[in-house]
């Protein structure tokens, strides 16, 4: 399938946290939606009397959808495009092209044990993947490490749980960063070796990591991923440097 481009219209518009954007995009011109997922998309926005400027996005959407491509953007005050998804309305025209990326989900066959470890919007790659192995009913076993400030700020949380709950092959492990309310019964800090550790079998050589977040985070996981003995062809990641 090659790189394609067209105009998708905004069919749905909503907000999952006070900074955070979701889009439902339906193609207006002919659009394979057959990417992988873990796959981005270069998102286009035009305003009137400004300049063309476009971002990259992973999916958030599955393939088994292919009603619609689902974005969602974190907005970054003072940002020289985020502040244009922000002032979308639904039925807007934007422009979207793709598939790109080498950072997806192999395949069922190679890929039967994946842990998944990323915070804030570095969900959507992975809330593809979960989507796409729940549509499919896939055997592969996935662990998910999620790290968020608050536990009011976990994207898609209720249907990562709902997910989780019908495919015990998918677990769930959520960490806060910032929350101080005795309600949190979940991890609490920054991803960490020890945390994975504690919750998979490091041991298992067949594993594969997918990580996905801002450098720094990537750089430190992947040294500590090397660091308790993961090789390094079994770890994957996409950095989303600004
Ligand atoms: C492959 C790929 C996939 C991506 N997928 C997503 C996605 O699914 N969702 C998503 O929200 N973003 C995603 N991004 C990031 C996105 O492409 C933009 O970089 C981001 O939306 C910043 O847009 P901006 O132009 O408004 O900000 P800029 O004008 O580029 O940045 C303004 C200021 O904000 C800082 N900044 C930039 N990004 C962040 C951030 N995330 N948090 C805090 N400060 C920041 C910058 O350092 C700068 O100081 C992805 C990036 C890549 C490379």
């Amino acid at each position: 399938m090659g790189i394609q481009m067209g105009r998708f219209k905004v069919m749905q518009k909503t907000s999952q946290a006070s900074d955070v954007v979701t889009l439902k995009l339906e193609p207006i011109d002919p659009f394979n939606l057959d990417f992988k997922p873990g796959q981005f998309v270069n998102l286009y926005i035009q305003r009137e009397g400004e300049t063309l400027l476009a971002r990259p996005y992973s999916i958030a959407s599955s393939p088994t959808n292919q009603k619609y491509l689902e974005l969602t953007i974190k907005i970054i005050e003072g940002g020289r495009f985020t502040p244009r998804v922000a002032s979308l309305k639904e039925g807007d025209i934007v422009k979207v092209g793709g598939p790109f990326g080498k950072f997806f989900f192999l395949d069922e066959e190679k890929m039967k044990d994946v842990v998944l470890i990323g915070g804030g919007c570095g969900i959507t790659p992975f809330i593809s993947i979960i989507r796409y192995v729940a549509d499919r009913n896939l055997d592969t076993n996935i662990t998910y490490f999620y790290s968020a400030r608050t536990m009011g700020t976990i994207l898609y949380k209720d249907e990562l749980e709902s997910i989780a709950e019908k495919h015990p092959n998918i677990k769930l492990v959520f960490t806060c960063t910032r929350e101080n309310s005795s309600e949190w019964k979940g991890e609490k800090g920054r991803i960490s070796a020890d945390m994975i550790r504690k919750y998979t079998d490091v041991n298992n050589p067949d594993k594969y990591y997918m990580l996905c977040g801002p450098p720094e985070m990537i750089k430190a996981l992947v040294e500590a991923l090397k660091g308790i003995g993961i090789a390094e062809d079994r770890i994957l990641h996409e950095s989303w440097s600004a």
